[in-house]
């Protein structure tokens, strides 16, 4: 059985480990790795080495960073395969999945490969007699970046290259329940060049978070997660003082007008329900249908579930296995809730037949339709493959409707009427927001997160506010020696 350990100093650890933890793959249900869980004493030694590799990475210059980011960004798209395999085998979603989340996490390195021109300050020339102000930000030092289980590749991507690019030094704490893309991504990062110590792999669970959440030498935490822990690592890291963005749970609506192209919203339910077996934080887990389109809209979702395969992730099918036993059997219980508390059951995922082994986590695509709020298959994130569909009059009480969840990550309004898309987007409290598009994840160069419940801090992921969270401000006044300057006076300085 493969044994799966930490990554510091750019080598495996050779040090003791008191605890480990299964990884399995869960489209045959089998322990296929034990991974390290690290204890405070590992990652204090982690911390201390990468407060070293901080100090020696901020003093190198933007072209020599750029390069090694470049470098990387070759090796990442020559490894994607390589990648995509190592999350398939662990998280079990379907390869071209998989494939499609590096794609994701390669746009962020290609933004971080332009962190010059992010980086560049303003400069005032005169804004007094003789002085000049100009402005720089400088990187933090040791940040921690916390990862989920379901986007193993992407999830980390948004955070580690712009961290590394503005001249942190980063101690990546990935999900115990999938490692190895990590691990993968760690040596390509070795071999671009990147100095030992810049990047830390440290495995581990709530032990390890709450070691490095109250860590003294780590400047900032990036986490994403659920929203109850996503709350605790708010509330414990900044009391510790850090700086903390902590992306949270989801329950994204679609909101189907009268006026909407149904099958291009019905494939757009599918796709965004039971993509990655619903283990999205940006799936869409409740359509909201406008009077009178529920039935239709029923129908064409029914009728393209039934032509989905659910199986092995390296057998073609489209959706696969969810991460866990436990996870699976948590999901099929919140089934058999919605069923008891009244909802209509379309499409029973329990009754699949998969292309893939029987120990396989296996739950196929379900759908609920009249589903009401009060219902805990409203109420809770299922986070699978359950697809719940609610009826509303109008679009107003769709609007109330959307805007009364906890959460605020994404959501979508299918139509056709652009007056009441533009009304949405101005309306709606949440923070990425598609029209007629089912899974609204910004591109690079702008900056992902939520609302309410679903971030707690105030700096989004990547884009500019990705760069300012690695950052810290710095305003410089100067003068130079010029014959007007000397003369005591103890006023507060103003500009003449
Ligand atoms: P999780 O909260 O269980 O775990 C996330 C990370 O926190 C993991 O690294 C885990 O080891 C660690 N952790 C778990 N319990 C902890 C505890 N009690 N104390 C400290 N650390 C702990 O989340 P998950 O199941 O891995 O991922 C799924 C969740 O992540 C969903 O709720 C999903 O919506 C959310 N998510 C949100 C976004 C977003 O952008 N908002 C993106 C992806 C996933």
């Amino acid at each position: 059985m493969e044994h799966i350990t930490h990554w510091i100093s750019g080598q495996p650890w050779t040090g003791p480990t008191d605890r480990t933890g299964p990884v399995h793959d869960p489209a045959v249900g089998r322990v296929t790795a034990r991974v390290d869980l690290a204890d405070p004493d590992v990652v204090d030694h982690a911390v201390r080495t990468a407060v070293e590799a901080a100090a020696e990475w901020r003093r190198s210059s933007l072209s020599q960073r750029t390069r090694v980011l470049f470098a990387f960004r070759e090796l990442l798209a020559a490894h994607a395969q390589e990648v995509a395999a190592a999350i398939t085998a662990e998280h079990g979603k379907v390869l071209s999945d998989a494939l499609g989340e590096v794609t994701r996490g390669l746009e962020v390195v290609e933004f971080a490969c332009g962190i010059p021109h992010q980086l560049k300050g303003g400069y005032s020339e005169g804004v007094s007699t003789g002085v000049d102000v100009h402005s720089v930000r400088q990187p933090l030092g040791v940040v921690a970046v916390i990862s989920p289980f379901n986007f193993p590749a992407m999830v980390p991507l948004w955070f580690v290259p712009v961290a590394i690019a503005a001249g942190n030094a980063v101690v990546l704490k990935p999900s115990e329940k999938d490692p190895s893309a990590s691990m993968v991504m760690a040596r390509l990062w070795q071999q671009a060049g990147l100095p030992d110590g810049v990047l830390t792999v440290l495995h581990g669970d709530r032990v390890t978070v709450d070691a490095l959440l109250t860590h003294p030498a780590v400047r900032a935490v990036s986490f994403v997660g659920s929203t109850p822990v996503a709350r605790h690592v708010y509330e414990t890291a900044t009391a510790h003082g850090k700086r903390v963005q902590a992306l949270g749970g989801a329950k994204n609506h679609m909101l189907v007008l009268p006026d909407a192209d149904l099958d291009l919203a019905a494939d757009a339910a599918v796709n965004a329900g039971f993509g990655s077996a619903g283990e999205r934080c940006m799936a869409i887990s409740a359509v909201v249908a406008v009077d009178p389109v529920g039935d239709a809209l029923v129908q064409r979702i029914a009728d393209r579930i039934g032509r989905l395969r659910t199986g092995d992730g390296r057998r073609g099918c489209d959706m696969g296995p969810l991460v866990t036993a436990e996870h699976r059997d948590r999901v099929v219980g919140l089934v058999g809730a919605g069923v008891d508390g009244g909802a209509d059951l379309v499409v029973d995922g329990r009754l699949v037949e998969p292309d893939g082994d029987a120990g396989g986590f296996w739950l196929g695509p379900t759908l609920f339709d009249r589903v009401t709020t009060d219902m805990s298959i409203y109420r809770e994130e299922i986070f699978g493959p359950v697809l719940s569909v609610l009826r509303v009059a109008t679009y107003d009480e769709g609007l109330a409707l959307v805007n009364a969840s906890p959460y605020g990550n994404g959501t979508a309004i299918f139509t056709n009427d652009g007056g009441a898309a533009r009304r949405f987007e101005y309306e709606v409290e949440v923070g990425m927001v598609g029209i007629n598009v089912p899974v609204p994840v910004p591109m690079a160069y702008y900056s992902f997160g939520g609302w309410k419940q679903s971030l707690f801090g105030d700096t989004h992921a990547h884009g500019a506010e990705g760069v300012h969270f690695f950052t810290r401000g710095k305003v410089v006044t100067t003068r130079w020696l010029d014959p007007s300057h000397g003369g005591v006076d103890l006023g507060f300085p103003t500009h003449t």
